[in-house]
């Protein structure tokens, strides 16, 4: 009986504590796309808008994002009212009333609007919501907007106001991005060494507003303020290399940028050249064609990956050696092209791990790399037996699904917009 209790109490610690894994998870979700016409920029000559946009249209979309940060889920503004964001969020499995917690860039309807649902009743009746003080009052006190006014009243008490330097929660900090409206806010999240910069309304057409930061649009209620703010946010980012998801930014809105000139650029392959130890074992046939597989996706996001069965020595230059001497070979090449490598990769399938693993990891881990797992074994689950804490407390991330096609998409979808 005793026995069974600890083995269940084993299974509930091991399982809750491989939740925390991974810091700041961002999922893009799209209101919309269209296309607008140049009428609405302030500030362009008509050679920069020849040159940045030659076909006369600028693209346009809306977007909200739902972050996930430890102990945490925060949707980060909620698109047009009857929009489409809700959906989407059901696309990746949050139901309205899972949300808990929605922070508001500004008091746009593009970014309020779906606060309220088809009903007029809260869109998100389980939310709280934050937002700042000086864009509350400058809509709800000194413009009277109605529909704000309309959509903040449906969630009463649960209204908070920040302000500008504020820390709201733990790592996430709101900056003064006004301009754009008097309250424009920027939410800055640092945790875990990882860093994420929501930037609402900083662009709105990045294909231009990058290159020439100068210009407005007709939206900006302070064009001047907003520009200052624009290079304040960006040279931050390009400075310190860190990824900006923005409202208006192309699906998926999250991108990393670099000062050129007067102005800015998207750094389009930041993966490019970073090199990955994959420790992924091809001891038989299905193994094999599993880890070809998410070498293959590593491979095209960018990376480049040392898979030790593949990238190693040739079978020949096995042949006639001592068992010695084979594993003083593989192993020194092994260390060598970890200590080699930005990022470890491990395949935990079936391993708890093993002692090769072990010293991987260890060695990896020890040499500061970004290190990543992945685990698709059921095994582990049905033994009660699953990672021990220590090693799981080694990655960044670890990435779980029982089925291994669904982890591959997992994998894709992850790497689509983040980098390892
Ligand atoms: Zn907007």
């Amino acid at each position: 009986m005793q026995k069974i209790f600890l083995a269940a109490l084993f299974f509930i610690f091991i399982f809750a504590s491989a939740s925390f894994a991974g810091a700041v998870e961002v999922t893009s979700l799209l209101e919309r796309q269209g296309k607008n016409d140049t009428a609405l920029l302030i500030g362009a000559t008509e050679e920069q808008k020849a040159k940045f946009i030659p076909d006369g249209e600028v693209k346009s979309q809306i977007l909200a994002f739902y972050v996930k940060v430890p102990g945490r889920e925060i949707l980060f503004d909620t698109g047009l009212k009857n929009g489409n964001i809700i959906k989407r969020l059901e696309e990746n499995g949050v139901k309205n009333s899972d949300v808990k917690t929605i922070f508001l860039t500004h008091l746009h309807p593009d970014h309020f609007g779906g606060l309220v649902g088809g009903d007029n009743q809260a869109a998100f009746p389980n939310a709280e919501i934050y937002v700042s003080r000086i864009e509350r009052d400058y809509w709800v006190n000194e413009l009277k907007n109605e529909n704000v006014i309309k959509a903040l009243n449906l969630y009463k008490d649960k209204i908070h106001v920040f302000e500008f330097g504020d820390e709201i929660f733990n790592g996430i900090k709101a900056l003064d991005a006004s301009g754009h409206t008097p309250g424009h806010t920027v939410f800055d999240i640092k945790i875990d060494g990882e860093e994420l910069l929501i930037v609402g309304d900083i662009m709105h057409f990045i294909e231009i507003q990058l290159p020439v930061p100068d210009v407005a649009v007709k939206y900006d209620v302070d064009p001047v303020q907003a520009v200052k703010s624009r290079k304040k946010i960006l040279d931050y980012a390009a400075e310190n290399k860190i990824k900006i998801a923005g409202m208006h930014i192309q699906e998926p809105g999250i991108i990393k940028v670099k000062k050129v000139n007067d102005g800015y650029e998207k750094i389009t392959d930041d993966n490019a050249g970073k090199k990955v130890y994959f420790a992924g074992p091809m001891f038989c046939q299905a193994e094999k064609d599993y880890n070809l597989k998410i070498a293959n996706i590593l491979e095209k996001h960018g990376y480049k990956v040392f898979l030790p069965q593949r990238d190693g020595f040739e079978a020949a230059m096995l042949e006639g050696k001592t068992e010695e001497e084979l594993t003083k070979m593989i192993f020194e090449k092994d260390v060598s092209e970890i200590r080699k490598a930005d990022i470890l990769f491990m395949n935990l399938d079936g391993r708890v791990p093993d002692e090769g693993a072990c010293i991987e990891l260890g060695i990896a881990y020890a040499e500061n790399k970004r290190c990543y797992g992945m685990k698709t074994d059921t095994r582990s689950a049905e033994l009660i037996l699953d990672l021990n804490p220590m090693i799981a407390g080694c990655f960044k991330k670890i990435f779980r699904n029982f089925d291994g096609e669904a982890l591959i998409k997992e994998l894709e979808n992850y790497l689509e917009k983040n980098s390892l």
